[in-house]
This record gives structure tokens, sequence and C-alpha cells, in this order.
């Protein structure tokens, strides 16, 4: 599920202008599969592949240490895991043999519950018995949708995206029989964890590291930061060529997800500009208050074309989808686009800018006040 797969956005600047007002410290550097790369002393930089559109997901190894029976243990923390199947399995098992120095991986840690961060955390943590450590409600999310309670498909999400306007019979078929997305990548979550909560300080390698929870992209997202390092490991909340997914879905349906997500993202803009950004996608940067600057201008864009399109017409979010996005969408991507549409109506209509109406159809549509 490439949440973070935001399908052709109609940017006002090109990505590669965007691109280039941040600075790139390793350049055009990348970890080979299987491999690493070291961003800063001990905090190793491994990239796995992914079947999607969006290749590749960032993880990231840090030298660290744990008390033991007999004093501290060295290692390894691993911040997040990749999707569960053979080829990442493969890639980890040659970073083990190649890369730790012979040290083992003494906890794992999950910044959200999306399955390329979450899908091989069980195999990691039975693989070094190690714990898990992650944030109560994405752990118990993943628990959920684990066991089929997620928002990718059956008959709640399909109600869900008719009453939004989406009506081609094959499509809400497919929808509804779409159970097995998530456990497909997160066959199985670790039976026990470890609670991170935003605004608490652990150590991680010798050095103190806060969690910043961040909203509307997942349900509690932990990303990392070290202010005596200078460095953030942003998660999905941060990236600097995408825009993270803001979708409200079924399971809360009336969600103010994309308000939620330009909230959070006021707290990574008090954070030091020259601030090391490790992203889970695309490369390591630094800029982050020109990205942040981008993200929020980005979003009030798309909500100022919206508005002018509801002001004139009344429309549901399906009808909305050419406004926000450009191309043709296949059926992947309109499952995620259309999440990101309701999250844009969704915070002109909390903030009273538009009414919605149920008509007699049985579709919401978002019109002049
Ligand atoms: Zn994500």
């Amino acid at each position: 599920m490439l949440t973070d797969e935001r399908p052709n956005p109609k940017d006002t600047m090109s990505s590669a202008s965007l691109e280039s007002a941040l600075r790139f410290p390793l350049a055009e550097q990348l970890p080979v599969l299987g491999g690493v790369l070291e961003v800063a002393p001990g905090l190793l930089w491994v990239r796995m592949g992914l079947p999607f559109a969006l290749d590749h997901i960032n993880l990231w190894l840090v030298r660290d240490h744990m008390p033991g029976p007999d004093g501290l243990i060295e290692g390894w923390t691993v911040v997040d895991c990749g999707i569960h199947n053979e080829a990442t399995h493969h890639a980890w098992e040659q970073v083990f043999a190649t890369e730790l120095q012979g040290l083992p991986v003494l906890r794992v840690l999950v910044t959200h519950m999306h399955p390329d961060h979450m899908g091989s955390a069980h195999w990691l943590c039975e693989r070094w018995q190690a714990p898990l450590w992650m944030n109560s409600t994405e752990y118990l999310s993943a628990q959920m949708a684990t066991h089929g309670l997620s928002n990718f498909g059956g008959d709640l999400t399909q109600a869900f995206f008719a009453r939004h306007g989406w009506s081609d019979p094959q499509d809400m078929r497919d929808v509804k029989a779409r159970m097995g997305y998530y456990s497909g990548m997160v066959p199985q979550v670790p039976a026990s964890y470890r609670r991170l909560l935003g605004g608490q300080s652990f150590n991680m390698g010798g050095h103190t590291w806060r969690c910043i929870a961040g909203y509307g992209h997942s349900p509690e997202h932990m990303a990392l930061y070290c202010e005596a390092r200078g460095i953030l490991i942003s998660g999905d909340m941060v990236l600097p060529k995408i825009s993270t997914n803001v979708s409200v879905h079924a399971q809360e349906p009336e969600g103010n997800a994309l308000q939620q997500f330009l909230t959070s993202l006021e707290a990574f803009g008090d954070l030091p500009d020259d601030t090391l950004v490790l992203p889970s996608h695309g490369r390591p940067f630094k800029g982050l208050h020109t990205r942040i600057a981008q993200l929020q201008e980005h979003h009030h864009d798309r909500l100022a074309d919206l508005l002018a399109a509801c002001q004139a017409k009344p429309m549901s979010a399906h009808d909305s989808l050419p406004i926000l996005f450009k191309r043709e969408l296949n059926f992947h991507q309109a499952t995620f686009a259309m999440g990101e549409a309701v999250a844009h109506l969704h915070v002109l209509w909390h903030n009273g800018q538009v009414k919605r109406v149920l008509n007699a159809d049985g579709v919401y549509r978002f019109g002049a006040i």
C-alpha cells in the first residue's frame, strides 16, 4: 500500500525545481540492495524494494547498546522494516552478514503501521529475539488490519467510497474483494511491544532521541529527533520529493486528516533548519523549513482550487478527482486519491467554507454555503 504514493499530483512547481530548493548531503549516492550507506557515525541507511510505483523504502540502523544480564550488550536498533517478502528478508540477511560488525539487532522500532514500515517487524523480532518499540495506536491498528479490519477493502470501505460518489460497479466489486491487502504484506504482528508516545525521550546509541507525534498520514506516527546529533528520522511525515498521502478512511468517515497533518507539520517547523532529515522515501536532505513551506503551499493551493470548484457547482469527492489529479488514475491510485479528495473537502467542510449535503442518490456533495 503505498500510502505514500501520491498519484500524479498537480504541482504548481515541478518536483525537480521543488527538490532543487533542498540540499542533499549524500548527492546521488544510494545504498545497494543488501548493503548500507553511512549517513552519520553509527547511523546506516538501508534501502529495500517495494512492488509499487513508489519502488523503495529507506530503513535505518543505529549503532546502539542495551542493558543485558552481564552489563551492556552492543548491537543495533533497526528503524522500520520493509514489507514481508522473500526479497526483503534475503536483503536483510545480506546486511546482517556483512554490515553489522558481527553484532546483533537489539531492538526493532517502527514509525507507523503501514506495510512498507511494519511488514517484516515480526520476522525481524523473531530473527533476533528483539523487542518491538512502537506507538500504541499504530500497534493496535496494525493488529486490526492484519486480521482484516483495514481501510483498504471490504464492505465498509466500499460503502464509504460509494457515499463519496464512486459508483463504477466493477471498481466497487474490487474494493469489496480487497480484504487481504494489508495482511498480504504484514502477515503477522509481534505479540507484544513497548509503547512509544509523542514527546517521550529515550536513549538510542548513547544519545537522547525524542518522539514527535504526527497525525493525518497514519493513526499516530512517531518521527524521531536527536537534538545533539541534529538528525530527524522523519518517517513519512516529511518527504523531500513526494507529498505524503493524507486520507480520510472508512473507519473514521468524518475525519479531518489533512488539517491534522498540517497542524502536525508545525511541530517539525520548530526544529533547526539545518537538521539532517532522514525520510522513508527519497534521499536524506537539509532544508526542513523550505520543505514544510512547500508542503503547506501545495495543500493550500489545492484547497483554494477545490473551494472555487465547489462554489461554482456542488461536487462529490469523486467529482473532484480531476481537480486534484490531472492524469488518469488506475484503480489502485484511485483508492488513495479518493481518500485524499475527501481529506481536502473535509478541511473546507469542517472550516465552514462549504456545506455537505446528502443527496437522494445517497452521495455527499460539497457546495457553497
Ligand atoms: Zn506511511
